[in-house]
């Protein structure tokens, strides 16, 4: 069975797509078989696997979503890169955004990835989605072709405003089109536990939101490794495989497996 997890926060630099690297080359390193889907115009995620130039590339996420769009046929590995540290990537460029707004017009328009999705389903055991920092219909389809949400708070501020509004979303997708739609968890990322403002932060999350939400035991430092990473191409198991930051997101892994009861 494959279960599709969307990275979603629409404020910007929380650890989106930090997390997706190595949330999704770790469940490779446990065997799992991964599709990593860059849904963020920027093409971040694109960029931390290493292909630099994201604006260059033909063969991209807002290909395949045209050809579901103009019911054109394409193959299953179309526009697919396989990555070396055993995932494949759908990549992600500048063309998502027009593409954006040229899709308000077209039928079933917040549906649309979840046609390609559930299409590679049977190939895959995971397929994270890398969102892009807001709520608008790129986001729509990722929320609504996923089977669960994960949230990466960044723990700098108290954020309950911007995930009040993200979880309200949710909500809505969940009532009118995906109900089967769940949150994953809060992962807290940029964890700078020499600071007892990061700690109260922490600790304000879990009072907060753990009655209702997962909160992940598992919480990602502030590390200057993992934002090293994303310049490598790599993840950090292969980049600081020894480091804080590549340890705290295996047992992050762990816990999403448990999860699943593996
Ligand atoms: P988002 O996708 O939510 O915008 P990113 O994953 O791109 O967030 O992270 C934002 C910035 O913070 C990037 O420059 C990234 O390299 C850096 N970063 C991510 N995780 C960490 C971490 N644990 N420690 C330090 N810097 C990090
Ligand atoms: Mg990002």
């Amino acid at each position: 069975m494959c279960k599709v997890i969307s990275v979603s926060n629409q404020k910007g630099g929380v650890g989106k797509t930090v997390s997706c690297v190595n949330l999704g080359i770790g469940l490779a390193r446990s065997g799992k078989k991964v599709l990593l889907i860059d849904a963020d115009p920027q093409g971040s995620l694109t960029i931390s696997l290493g292909y630099d130039e994201p604006d260059k590339m033909e063969n991209t996420l807002a290909t395949i979503l045209m050809k579901v769009i103009n019911d054109e046929e394409f193959a299953q590995n179309a526009c697919l890169i396989r990555h070396n540290e055993g995932v494949d990537l759908l990549p992600g460029n500048i063309e998502l955004s027009g593409l954006e707004i040229s899709i308000n017009g077209v039928i079933s328009r917040e549906t649309i990835l979840k046609q390609y999705v559930d299409r590679m389903r049977e190939f895959y055991d995971y397929i994270i989605i890398d969102c892009m920092p807001s709520l608008g219909l790129l986001t729509i389809n990722a929320l609504a072709c996923a089977d669960s949400v994960l949230i990466p708070v960044q723990a700098a501020y108290l954020p309950v405003k911007g995930l009040q509004q993200l979880i309200k979303t949710i909500g809505r997708v969940k009532r009118q089109l995906n109900p089967e739609l769940e949150i994953e968890g809060i992962l807290l990322t940029m964890v700078d536990n020499r600071t007892n403002y990061a700690k109260d932060i922490v600790k304000q999350v879990h009072e907060v939101y753990s009655e209702s939400i997962k909160v992940f035991d598992a919480e990602i430092p502030l590390s200057v490794r993992a934002a090293e990473t994303s310049e490598e191409g790599s993840s950090l198991y292969q980049y600081d495989p020894k480091g804080k930051a590549a340890v705290a997101y295996s047992d992050f892994i762990k816990e999403v497996l448990m999860k699943e009861g593996e």
